[in-house]
């Protein structure tokens, strides 16, 4: 049995992928919103990926040596804030666990099961209903410059095959057979990951397209401009209460609010649960050599993205840092990384003027998907792959849901 009524708190990726879950099961849906339009938080312009099978945990062993070069500034592509926050000092130690070779093959693995559901989960909204937002099952390819990285990650292919993902490790020849634009640069890379059936697509697009369809079709009622500040449960309801003073009720309230999530959900003990990392996107003209699947340098920690006839390039990670300020000086680094890994990919030039997003982290990079009182659901924490698990996660909530009325 579904809920009858619902309320989603957040219209990204993932609140407007548990409205359809829910809506699709009967419920009666209400998304709320304190932007003044669907999308226009982390999922804003990310990188676009619909990275399925590449879900790799942030919390490693590399990163664990790393972690005092990234503390000191050493590394401008990843940058680890110093926290005083208690809440902020609990989460790191919670990471520090998660960076074993044993917590960093499970949890990768975790994700990669999250990620199917999600690709199963888009594939069955894509049959019933058309939802355009530039969507292709494009693949996906990973290139490798550091000897000892690829070694690493030919492992885990292997370990990804035998739990059923389809990924090919190909030598430099072969990557430049299957990626034409790599061609220029096939000196540099010792080797490459293909995932062919990886996919892409606007995630702002998919977030106005699918709450339309929510509204038209489902009859999903939605509140932008709403914001929740705070929540409780009486007389078997549940009652929110507005910014604006308005009390909204309902049987079940799912909270999808990313990285603020956590000011919501303070009095359940998950302050903690949630870090912020801040990254950046530029989207740029196609240039000479653009991309026509997902490229990802590993080294640079910069990913490439054809995206409605122009160029999607994101990166950088600021963990701990939580305002979505467009500093133009970590624009220009961003766009300087991806000209050195791609110099022809795009007319960097005539990019945008980029963006700025957060990414809500947990410290095993898997998202924080149940019940945390009899009414109150949570699907937050989907870090660097909200985009990727959105779907999947939503179906999970759906079935955690069903029969609670
Ligand atoms: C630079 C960058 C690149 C990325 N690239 C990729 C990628 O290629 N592939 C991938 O899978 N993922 C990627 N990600 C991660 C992905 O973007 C996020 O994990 C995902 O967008 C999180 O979605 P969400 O719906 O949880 O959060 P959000 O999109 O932030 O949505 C939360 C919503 O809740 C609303 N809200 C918050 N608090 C309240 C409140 N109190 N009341 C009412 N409304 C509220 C906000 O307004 C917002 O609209 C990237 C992230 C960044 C920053």
């Amino acid at each position: 049995m579904p809920p009858r009524r619902a309320l989603v708190v957040g219209a990204g990726v993932v609140g407007v992928a548990t409205a359809y879950a829910l809506a699709r099961r009967g419920a009666e849906v209400t998304i709320l919103d304190k932007g003044d339009a669907p999308g226009s938080g982390a999922s804003f312009a990310n990188g676009a990926q619909l990275s399925y099978i590449y879900t790799e945990a942030l919390a490693n062993s590399t990163l664990l040596k790393r972690l005092p070069a990234l503390a000191l500034g050493l590394d401008s592509g990843f940058r680890l804030r110093p926290v005083y926050d208690p809440c902020q000092i609990r989460w790191l130690l919670q990471f520090l666990r998660n960076c074993t070779q044993r917590r960093f093959l499970a949890n990768t693995l975790a994700g990669m099961e999250l990620g199917l559901e999600s690709r199963l989960a888009m594939q069955a909204l894509l049959s019933r209903h058309s939802v355009d937002f530039g969507h292709k099952a494009a693949g996906k390819i990973l290139i490798y410059q550091d000897r000892e990285a690829f070694r690493s990650a030919c492992e885990l292919v292997e370990i990804r095959q035998r739990h059923g993902a389809e990924q090919e490790i190909l030598s430099p020849d072969e990557a430049v057979r299957t990626e034409s634009p790599l061609t220029d640069q096939r000196q540099k890379f010792v080797g490459a990951i293909y995932s062919p059936q990886e996919e892409l697509g606007d995630p702002n697009r998919f977030c106005c397209a699918l709450l339309a369809l929510l509204q038209q079709d489902y009859g999903v009622q939605v509140k932008l401009e709403t914001m929740v500040e705070s929540w409780k449960i009486e007389n078997e309801s549940v009652i929110v209460e507005t910014k604006a003073g308005e009390q909204i009720v309902s049987s079940q309230i799912v909270i999808c609010a990313g990285i603020e999530a956590g000011s919501l959900l303070k009095k359940h003990r998950l302050g903690s649960a949630l870090m912020p990392m801040k990254g950046y996107s530029i989207t740029a003209p196609r240039g000479q050599a653009a991309p026509t699947m997902s490229i990802t340098d590993v080294a640079r920690k910069v990913v490439f993205c054809p995206l409605d006839g122009k160029v999607r390039i994101a990166g950088l990670a600021e963990l701990g840092v939580r305002n979505a300020l467009i500093d133009p000086r970590r624009v220009e680094k961003l766009k300087s990384i991806a000209a050195d890994a791609l110099p022809e990919a795009a007319d960097y030039k005539a990019s945008n003027g980029g963006w700025a997003g957060i990414r809500p982290m947990t410290a095993n990079s898997l998202p924080l998907i149940r019940k945390v009182a009899p009414r109150v659901t949570i699907n937050v924490g989907h870090g660097m792959l909200g985009w990727t698990y959105a779907m999947g996660s939503a179906e999970r909530v759906a079935r955690l849901m069903g029969g609670l009325e």
